[in-house]
């Protein structure tokens, strides 16, 4: 059976719980221990695909699918496993299985509770994590605060798994605040207290406290967390604000965290190897070059919409020692008028055009990419930046004024890009998008060749339109070269533009399969490409 550690949070959002539970199974991996990652998300959404990212930020999708809370994202590049549609469960998600089930009649004569009906649909999510991955270890991380009334049952679920599995199958790591008050000058540790009290209230005694705040908390600090938390002084472990995510880790490992872990669950304590992630931490503290790429987005006032995009850009850039400044471009303010696109992209050595939904900002985006392609910019298109890089040419080079994508104008007489015959009967918006692995077939001598290195590859996608294939030869004729495409559905998946230094764009998102130790093959020679840009 596997072993459970289940991540929460107090006093506030935003102290790193996310990081926190990755740097866990990290640590654990690294001692030779399978891991696998699972994130509750106390929202009533069955999944964040039909959420506005400028509010929730990315949605991060797994190989098989799923669409998932940006967390995920941060464990795949952290533990560097695939994750899966067991590794995200919403509030949404089990209320709905439990409904149904009660419609199909499934507990014929019982009284659908929250306890006992919703929290056994929770614990089995918990179970399964363990039992479909084989894991060793399920680290599990709770959204939210404790305390929140939407996570309430997540929580007790979480109570009556510790008494089915007891304390050597289970642990909590209760994270915290610690903060500094001018003024007073000292570190408060009140907030902590009161949030682990919140959490015994819910019948959850934690194992090991973490502790954010922007000094080290000093001895009688932490005796003070530890008398008034019972919680032994080696179990508070620190975090300490750091520079650099990739830090927490080896912090926490100074501090033995993941032996804590294994001895409380009878395992053996082996030694680590935390090599790569060493010489990481070195790369990105010893970046020498700097250069600028502009990201077009249409939402870019929440930077973590574009979270595993400004990831992947940065990893690529670490292979090359360069730290990589992004200058965050909203598409609709290169609509008006005034908009000067030589002076907005004067310093940028390389244009990005990421994912996104709806017509708003669309005109913006095509006249980032038309700048791009006159001016011989290096260029990479992901998901709607391919259908946008595909717009522009059928309008600019191919001389379709009107072409458009039929997600933009349901009438448009050239949709260039458009709806698949298998899409046109969806109804639903959730779940129903093109998600998740699909081959793509590439064409050697091209650049996607000369990237991937490899004339089949398998990528994530998440979108509803596609290339329109009656527009293919006269594009092909023009200079637009097809470089990749799906066999099964003969959809296109990458173009690229001959006579340009370098111009890519893909139907699917490369940006979620990068690694800050491995960097994607697409962002890699387009950040190399930008690098080599002398304008
Ligand atoms: N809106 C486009 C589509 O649905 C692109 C989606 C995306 O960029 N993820 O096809």
């Amino acid at each position: 059976m596997a072993k459970y550690v289940f991540v929460t949070g107090g006093v506030c959002s935003g102290l790193g719980k996310g990081i926190t539970a990755s740097s866990i199974a990290l640590l654990l991996k690294s001692k030779g221990y399978k891991v696998f990652m699972q994130k509750f998300d106390p929202y009533m959404n069955v999944d964040p695909g039909t959420m506005s990212p400028i509010q929730h930020g990315e949605v991060f999708v797994t190989a098989d699918g799923c669409e998932t809370d940006l967390d995920l994202g941060h464990y795949e590049r952290f533990i560097d496993e695939e994750l899966n549609y067991t590794s995200n469960i919403t509030n949404g998600k089990i209320y709905s299985s439990v409904i149904d089930k009660e419609r199909v009649g499934d507990f014929l004569g019982a009284t659908i509770q929250i306890v006992p009906h919703i929290s056994n649909e929770i614990k089995n999510k918990i179970y399964e994590a363990g039992t479909s991955s084989g894991a060793d270890i399920v680290i599990t991380e709770i959204g939210g605060t404790v305390g929140d009334i939407e996570s309430a049952v997540m929580m007790e679920s979480l109570r009556q798994f510790r008494l089915e599995v007891g304390r050597e199958n289970s642990l909590f790591v209760h994270t915290t605040l610690v903060p500094y008050l001018f003024g007073s000058n000292e570190l408060k540790t009140k907030p902590t207290q009161n949030s682990i009290i919140e959490l015994r209230r819910l019948g959850i005694q934690p194992d090991i406290i973490v502790t954010r705040a922007p000094l080290d908390l000093g001895e009688a600090v932490k005796k003070k967390i530890s008398l008034f938390g019972s919680i032994p002084v080696e179990n508070i472990i620190e975090a300490k604000d750091v520079a650099n995510i990739y830090q927490i880790p080896i912090n926490f490992h100074k501090q033995h965290i993941e032996d804590i872990i294994l001895k409380q669950f009878g395992l053996k304590v082996t030694k680590s190897n935390l090599d790569t992630w060493e010489n990481l931490i070195k790369t990105v503290e010893n970046l020498d070059k700097e250069i600028e790429i502009a990201l077009v987005g249409k939402y870019t006032e929440l930077e973590d919409a574009y979270l595993s995009v400004k990831e992947a850009l940065k990893a690529a850039g670490y292979k090359y020692n360069t730290k990589i400044k992004i200058k965050w471009v909203n598409s609709e303010e290169l609509e008006c008028k005034t908009s000067n696109l030589k002076d907005v992209f004067k310093n940028s050595k390389g244009i990005i055009v990421p994912g996104g939904f709806g017509s708003r900002g669309i005109e913006g985006m095509i006249k980032a990419c038309e700048y791009a392609r006159v001016n011989k910019i290096p260029y990479l298109g992901i998901c709607l930046g391919m259908q946008i890089a595909v717009i522009e040419f059928a309008r600019h080079v191919c001389g379709i004024s009107d072409a458009s994508s039929r997600e933009f104008d349901e009438l448009c007489p050239n949709p260039v890009i458009d709806l698949m015959a298998d899409q046109k009967a969806i109804i639903n918006k959730g779940g129903t998008l093109r998600l998740g692995n699909y081959r793509c077939q590439i064409t050697k001598g091209t650049l996607a060749y000369k990237d991937y290195k490899s004339e089949e590859i398998l990528e994530r996608h998440r979108h509803r339109y596609e290339f329109n294939n009656s527009y293919k030869d006269l594009m092909s004729n023009k200079g637009l070269t097809i470089s990749g495409v799906n066999p099964e559905a003969n959809l296109v998946e990458i173009i690229e533009l001959e006579n340009h230094p370098h111009f890519i764009a893909c139907q699917f998102h490369p940006e979620f399969k990068s690694r800050p130790t491995r960097p994607h093959p697409l962002f890699d020679s387009f950040i190399k490409a930008s690098i080599e840009n002398k304008k």
